[in-house]
């Protein structure tokens, strides 16, 4: 007897007619036509079933800050940053967490179950930490929250960033961020790349870095990151985010640094959202993308996934932690329109930010956390093409999340049809 089986659902691989068995909080089995009986059922009726989705790169310190204090009339990165720092003072411990919580909802509706956030500590009150370390804890058994030290004024720049980040991590912040193209001079860009990384070392601590967020080709910290990753052996556990000079670089110097990202273990995130909108905007025609190389990252063996970045704040005042929409644009942006590379874009929503995170026990096998989402697509592409409906959402086991699925009838001379722009709609119509 099991806690719940989900009947006939479709996975990410292709295999259809599949049902996950599960126990105890973990997949106990998938297979077709599964022999056992269990406290619940649902019928997923040949709908996808994935794993997770995983946000890598997110600011949950600013999410569903949009208006405070003002608009950005402009839409720019530095209207944005200047809005920031109008905000910052007025700040509370109280009115972060309430805003981070009523997002996490959002994200959990969406089927976001883990998130690695950015915590600005550029504040020496600290007080966004305050709020995520106690929102991570109290939300731990239906979300996992990673957080981030970023020294959002640069960790050289801004004199007080050093020991702030210390007291960061000790407060209980997990991953070490930086931000060297953000600091005064490239040496010092550096120089906070190499300190920041002895400290990882360390410390045993993730790294993950702004890193390169400019249209400037010769804005190289990821170079010097990488090499600092494989001086100090943190292969596999350091993150770029970012990236996005590597849009404007000369091809015969990209040639040479993928490979040095590849042998440096580095998981690459973009975020193609906030990319294509804050890049490019000192060009006139044409414009750059300004998202990184995924393409290329990827043919050479690198993990590259996508975040979200921001939700309603001062920098985009867009979005609903929908990480489909996310995969969509990257899609789009990078022409990654090539059956795999369409697949693969779902891939950088769920198991290779999953990997970057090095979230334990994630995904659609036998022994993993039974976490997954059932979608109203009947495939990834399908998924990414209409931003499917997030019709189950269970973590360990239990439904935590419903939606109904979406349809519209139309009524043409008295006859109606339900559409919902599935494939299998398709075939009935
Ligand atoms: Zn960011």
């Amino acid at each position: 007897m099991l806690d719940l089986i989900i009947r006939n659902a479709t996975l990410p691989d292709g295999r259809t007619g599949q049902d996950i068995g599960i126990q105890n909080g973990r997949i106990a089995a998938i297979q077709p036509q599964l022999a056992t009986e269990a406290t619940r059922e649902i019928d997923a009726a040949g709908y996808l079933a994935t794993p997770p989705f995983v946000d890598s790169h997110l600011h949950m310190d600013s999410v569903l800050s949009l208006g405070m204090p003002r608009l950005n009339e402009s839409g720019t990165l530095l209207e944005g940053i200047a809005l920031w720092g109008e905000l910052k003072p007025h700040l509370t411990v109280e009115a972060i967490y309430e805003r981070a919580r009523k997002f996490c909802l959002w994200s959990i509706a969406r089927g976001v179950l883990a998130v690695r956030t950015h915590v600005d500590i550029c504040d020496d009150r600290l007080l966004a930490v305050q709020a995520l370390t106690k929102l991570r804890a109290e939300l731990s058994p239906y979300l996992d929250i990673q957080l981030v030290a970023f020294p959002q004024d640069g960790y050289l720049r801004y004199a007080r960033a050093a020991g702030n980040l210390t007291r960061a991590l000790e407060m209980g912040v997990d991953v070490i961020g930086g931000i060297p193209h953000f600091e005064r001079t490239m040496d010092d860009g550096a120089a906070s790349v190499k300190t920041l990384l002895r400290l990882a070392a360390e410390r045993g601590a993730r790294v993950d870095m702004h890193c390169d967020e400019t249209d400037d080709p010769l804005s190289r910290h990821i170079e010097t990151l990488a090499a600092e990753t494989i001086n100090h052996g943190l292969q596999g556990r350091v993150a770029g985010s970012h990236l996005t000079s590597m849009h404007s670089m000369d091809n015969y110097y990209v040639s040479k640094l993928i490979p040095l990202i590849a042998e440096a273990q580095i998981g690459v995130i973009a975020n193609p959202l906030i990319n294509i909108t804050l890049q490019g905007r000192h060009d006139t025609y044409p414009k750059r993308r300004g998202m990184t190389r995924v393409k290329e990252l990827r043919a050479a063996g690198v993990t590259v996934a996508f975040g979200h970045d921001c939700v309603m704040d001062p920098w985009y005042p867009l979005g609903s932690h929908d990480l489909l929409q996310v995969a969509f644009m990257g899609l789009h942006v990078g022409q990654l329109t090539g059956l795999a590379d369409m697949r693969a874009c779902l891939d950088a929503v769920t198991a290779a930010p999953a990997q970057i995170l090095g979230l334990d026990d994630y995904g659609l096998t036998p022994g993993c956390h039974a976490d997954l989402v059932l979608l109203q697509a009947h495939d990834p592409i399908e998924a990414i093409r209409l931003s499917a409906e997030r019709l189950y959402v269970i973590r360990r086991g239990n439904v935590i999340a419903q939606a109904a699925p979406r349809v519209s009838r139309v009524v043409l001379d008295g006859t109606s049809a339900l559409i919902d722009f599935t494939r299998k709609n398709l075939e009935q119509a």
